[in-house]
């Protein structure tokens, strides 16, 4: 017997292909209010929310809205998206007042590095001093 999408799962799929989104990544999800989380900024672009397992005072992630997997992943058209996504980066750390005394931007890229949810994301880090090199 045929399986076919219930009227819910075809048009969340139909939006999730309209956004460059994946039905199936966390942060897509995240993004298009599937999963809640706690957002700090959002626009046409890029969604930011805070990580749900801090690792300093203040640490949100900003994500562009288009699935992209890591910075490996990124295709010719993606320069203008992942800039957008670094200057609105810096506009949420000037909101929240970390630039007076600095902050730390990370994008951990592949498993070595650490990267664990295969959506690009920066990690906005502040409110404390951080040591170099980094563990
Ligand atoms: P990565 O390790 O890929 O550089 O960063 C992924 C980040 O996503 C981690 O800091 C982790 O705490 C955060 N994270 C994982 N799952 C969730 C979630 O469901 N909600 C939120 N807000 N953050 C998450
Ligand atoms: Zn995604």
């Amino acid at each position: 017997m045929r399986c076919f999408p219930t009227s819910r799962e075809s048009s969340a799929s139909s939006y999730h292909r309209r956004m460059g989104s994946n039905d199936r990544c966390l942060f897509c999800r995240i993004a298009n209010g599937e999963i809640t989380a706690r957002k700090v900024y959002e626009d046409d672009d890029v969604f930011a929310f805070e990580d749900i397992n801090p690792q300093a005072p203040t640490h949100v992630l900003i994500i562009p809205r288009k699935h992209i997997s890591s910075l490996d992943d990124l295709g010719d058209g993606d320069a203008a998206v992942i800039g957008t996504t670094l200057a609105r980066a810096a506009d949420i750390a000037r909101n929240l007042h970390l630039n007076g005394d600095g902050y730390r931007l990370v994008v951990n890229t592949g498993e070595a590095a650490g990267q664990t949810v295969f959506h690009v994301h920066f990690h906005i880090l502040g409110g404390r001093n951080f040591g170099w090199p980094p563990g």
